[in-house]
C-alpha cells in the first residue's frame, strides 16, 4: 500500500510502501524502520483519504481511503475463516456429543440394564415396588371384595414354589379403567377388575398371571426400570442442570402402568409362564385362547373398553396365541368354582369407574 508519510518535524513528504497484518503496519522512514501496533494506531477519516498516526507520536501516514480498506479487509478474511471455522468444530462437537448421548440412551442403558437388574439386591428391588405401589394405590385401589382378593392372593403363594425366584408374589386385584395386568419392582402383579371381567375361564386368568410372575422372575421388570431410570439421569443432565427434575419426568410420566418390555422379553415370559403353571400341575392352556379372543375383538374392530391397552403393552397378540397353544398342556384349573365367583366378585362392590361403562 502507497503512503505519504510525515515525520511530524519537518514539512518534508516521504513517498512510502506500507505492509499491513493483522496485528501491525510497517514502514521505512528516513532509513528507519517503523512498526505501529494496530492496538496504537488512531484513524481519522479524511473523505477519500484516511489519516493514519501513531498514539502518542507526531509522525503520519497519508493514504487512500480505498487501499486502507481493501488491505484491512484483505486482512479481516483470515480471522472470519478462522472464525467459521471455529464455529464449525462447534456445531461437529456439539453433534458428536448429542449421537453420543443418544447411543448411550438407546444402546448402551438397554445392554446395560439387563446386567444391572440382576445385580439388584431384591431387598432393594422390594423397597422400590413398595414406592411404586404407594403411588399407584392412589390412581388404581384395591378392589373391595375381600374374598376374591384372598384366593389371588393365595394363588400368588403356590406359583412362587414353582418358581426360581427371591420375592414373593402378591397377586392383587384393582381398580382401573383397562384391561390389563401388570408386575411391579419386587413381587406385586396387579390385575385390573376390566381384565377380571374379560377373562373367560380360570386357565387363561391363570396364564395372565403366570406370564406376570415370569417377568418379574426373569427380572424383566427390574430391567425396564433400569432403562427409564437411565434415560432419567441423561435427562436430567441435559435439561434438569441435576436437580432431578428429569428423574422425577421419568418416573411421573412412565410409571409402572407405561413400563414396557422388549418382544425379546414378553416372549421370554409366556414360556416361562407356562412352564411355571405346568410345574405346578396347572393347566397351561388359558394364554392361547385369551390372546386370540383379544385380537379377534380387535380385528372386528369392536374391542371391549379398554383391551386395546392389553394389546398396546402386549404385541404380536396371534403370533403369541399360536405359540402358546403349541407348548400347551392339559392341567387342574388353578381355581374351583367357587374361588372363581369371588375373584369375578372382587371388583363389584364399588361402582365402575365413568370411563369404563
Ligand atoms: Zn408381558
Amino acid at each position: 500500500m502507497r503512503a505519504r508519510a510525515h515525520d511530524g518535524e519537518t514539512a518534508a513528504v516521504h513517498e512510502v510502501e506500507v505492509e499491513v497484518s493483522s496485528w501491525a503496519i510497517s514502514f521505512r522512514l528516513g532509513g528507519e524502520a517503523q512498526l505501529w501496533r494496530m492496538s496504537e494506531v488512531e484513524v481519522e477519516s479524511l473523505g477519500d483519504q484516511v489519516r493514519l498516526r501513531r498514539r502518542g507520536q507526531a509522525a503520519r501516514l497519508t493514504v487512500a481511503a480505498e487501499d486502507w480498506r481493501a488491505a484491512v479487509a484483505g486482512d479481516a478474511a483470515p480471522v472470519e475463516r478462522r472464525h467459521r471455522r471455529r464455529e464449525r468444530r462447534l456445531v461437529i462437537g456439539l453433534f458428536i456429543a448429542a449421537a453420543a448421548i443418544l447411543l448411550f440412551v438407546f444402546v448402551g442403558v438397554p445392554l446395560a440394564s439387563g446386567p444391572l437388574a440382576r445385580m439388584t439386591p431384591p431387598a432393594l428391588e422390594e423397597s422400590l415396588g413398595d414406592t411404586y405401589a404407594a403411588q399407584l394405590s392412589i390412581a388404581f385401589p384395591p378392589c373391595a371384595g375381600q374374598e376374591g382378593q384372598d384366593v389371588l392372593h393365595a394363588f400368588g403363594d403356590r406359583l412362587e414354589d414353582g418358581m426360581d425366584s427371591p420375592f414373593n408374589i402378591m397377586v392383587e386385584a384393582v381398580e382401573a379403567p383397562m384391561v390389563n395386568a401388570f408386575a411391579l419392582p419386587g413381587g406385586r402383579v396387579l390385575i385390573t377388575g376390566d381384565l377380571i371381567a374379560e377373562v373367560e375361564t380360570p386357565d387363561e386368568l391363570a396364564a395372565v398371571i403366570a406370564h406376570e410372575a415370569a417377568h418379574v422372575e426373569q427380572r424383566h421388570v427390574m430391567q425396564a426400570v433400569w432403562r427409564s431410570l437411565g434415560l432419567g439421569l441423561i435427562l436430567d443432565a441435559v435439561v434438569g442442570g441435576g436437580t432431578g427434575a428429569g428423574q422425577q419426568a421419568v418416573l411421573l410420566a412412565g410409571s409402572v402402568t407405561e413400563l414396557r418390555y422388549s418382544r425379546d422379553a414378553e416372549a421370554e415370559a409366556d414360556v416361562r409362564g407356562q412352564e411355571i403353571l405346568q410345574s405346578l400341575g396347572y393347566s397351561s392352556e388359558g394364554m392361547g385362547p385369551f390372546f386370540r379372543r383379544l385380537a379377534g375383538e380387535e380385528q372386528r374392530g369392536e374391542p371391549a373398553a379398554g383391551v386395546m391397552e392389553f394389546l398396546s403393552t402386549h404385541p404380536d397378540s396371534l403370533r403369541r396365541a399360536e405359540a402358546s397353544n403349541l407348548r400347551a398342556r392339559p392341567g387342574a384349573p388353578a381355581f374351583s368354582p367357587d374361588d372363581w365367583r369371588k375373584i369375578k366378585a372382587a371388583c363389584d362392590d364399588q361402582p365402575r369407574r365413568p370411563s369404563s361403562d
